[in-house]
């Protein structure tokens, strides 16, 4: 399906991407990549490898990692290559390589060279990768390298057009950590323990579950329903991400998906139509052999097929270690944004097959890029950011998804929205900020 003249399955992929689902496969087969003059005849654009970063090889590839400052070509940060076009012949010949620069960002390369590079939990930290330190982690460059192979495409009198700008679908999306605050004897005790109150929490635990301050399920079911009414159903998808185990202090508390507190949430999905993803473990994230197990345990006690993931903390740590989810039958995945900087991880704004960077090989696997986690955006460690400043940034990246007619994933946790202090925020405001970006949404 991807193989164009290159014969490189990777590189067909690419320059199918950027050109666009709908288009690619009537004009892929007019891009070569090759440095080979002779060849340039045979295509109406050739791009000139400056990397071979898309090759298979043994050995780290040679001129493998971009050296800063990047240059740019027509305002777009170019990660290798020149940014100089010219004709040679009815040919036109670019020597920005504007596929090795996708490839680095599609398969997170630089995380797996820079293996030793890693935060206490193991991810790679968004503000060592390249797209931080070049300033670009809020831009798709990706989806702006198609735009511009579309435009050269045009000058060699391809008619293809630019996709209509909007934002495509939007995921609203929800990690159930911790989805009660006070509903076990364990909890009361916690408390207790805590001098927090024993007669509060014991009212918590013996009172209805709506009073619970966690349990936030039905406000953010509303605002996800009002979203859906305003831009349809099939452009606005709610998921709840739910845990199938997990043995680490990360991963708890761990909750029994049987409980009657637990199979109300379960009912809430079920009648307000809310998917249900597998929210991987902590300890998966270390050893992904696990995930099979936990997709197994969250089937058996939802009664439903899981196809969607999500890791909790988002430690999906090394890029290879999707192959697991794809061994266990997970056909999307939710995880790649960074946990410390919100914006375009994989460099895209659009649903993508996973690039294993070690094979250089596409794979079954979607990959849906994470434009926003709430915590990223308030948290001290990580953007530490202001509510009109988080605001702002939200607004600035849904503007960037629609011109580059992406899709937009938003991951708001139930504990941020309680308007309290929680283990997971300090900030009070993620209730607001999520109910104004629907808001903003909306009218999109
Ligand atoms: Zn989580």
């Amino acid at each position: 399906m991807f193989v164009n003249n290159c014969g490189n399955t990777v590189v067909s992929y690419i320059i199918h991407f950027l050109i666009g689902e709908s288009n690619a496969e009537k004009w892929q087969r007019l891009i070569g990549y090759t440095a080979d003059q002779r060849e340039f005849h045979q295509y109406g654009i050739v791009i000139v490898p400056a990397s071979s970063i898309c090759f298979p090889t043994s050995a780290p590839a040679e001129n493998d990692m971009p050296a800063l400052p990047l240059t740019d070509i027509e305002g777009v940060p170019l990660l290798f290559g020149r940014p100089v076009v010219e004709w040679a012949g009815e040919t036109l010949v670019v020597y920005a390589d504007i596929i090795a620069s996708s490839f680095f960002l599609l398969s997170r390369y630089e995380e797996m060279r820079r293996r030793g590079v890693r935060d206490r939990y193991g991810r790679f930290p968004g503000k060592e990768s390249l797209p931080c330190k070049a300033g670009f982690i809020h831009r798709p460059v990706v989806d702006e390298y198609g735009r511009l192979l579309r435009g050269w495409l045009r000058r060699t009198g391809v008619d293809v057009p630019e996709p209509e700008p909007g934002i495509r679908k939007i995921w609203l999306t929800h990690d159930v950590d911790e989805p009660f605050f006070c509903r076990t004897f364990r909890n009361v005790l916690r408390e207790a323990v805590k001098g927090a109150g024993i007669g509060k929490a014991w009212r918590l635990f013996k009172g209805p579950l709506e009073a619970d301050p966690f349990y936030t399920f039905p406000w953010i079911v509303e605002q996800d329903n009002r979203l859906q009414k305003a831009v349809g159903r099939h452009r606005c998808e709610p998921l709840f991400f739910i845990k199938g185990g997990g043995r680490t202090k990360q991963d708890r508390p761990v909750y029994n998906l049987h409980s009657a507190d637990m199979q109300s949430l379960l009912a809430i999905s079920r009648t307000e139509q809310v998917g249900i993803g597998l929210h991987s473990s902590y300890s998966a994230g270390k050893n992904p052999v696990r995930i099979a197990a936990e997709k197994e345990r969250l089937q058996k006690a939802t009664g439903m097929k899981i196809h969607d993931n999500r890791h909790h903390y988002l430690s999906l740590c090394e890029p290879e270690d999707c192959s697991w989810l794809e061994r266990a039958g997970i056909t999307d995945d939710f995880t790649m944004g960074y946990a410390d900087v919100a914006g375009f991880r994989l460099g895209t704004c659009r649903p993508v097959r996973w690039i294993n960077p070690a094979t250089r090989s596409v794979s079954s696997l979607t990959l849906h890029p994470l434009t926003v986690m709430d915590v990223s955006l308030s948290d001290p460690r990580y953007m530490h950011l202001a509510y009109d400043e988080a605001l702002e940034y939200c607004l600035q990246l849904f503007d960037r998804v629609a011109r580059s007619a992406g899709e937009l994933v938003l991951l708001w946790h139930n504990n941020t929205v309680t308007g309290e202090r929680t283990f997971l925020t300090s900030a009070t405001w993620h209730r607001k900020l999520y109910e104004t970006l629907i808001q903003e949404l909306a009218k999109q």
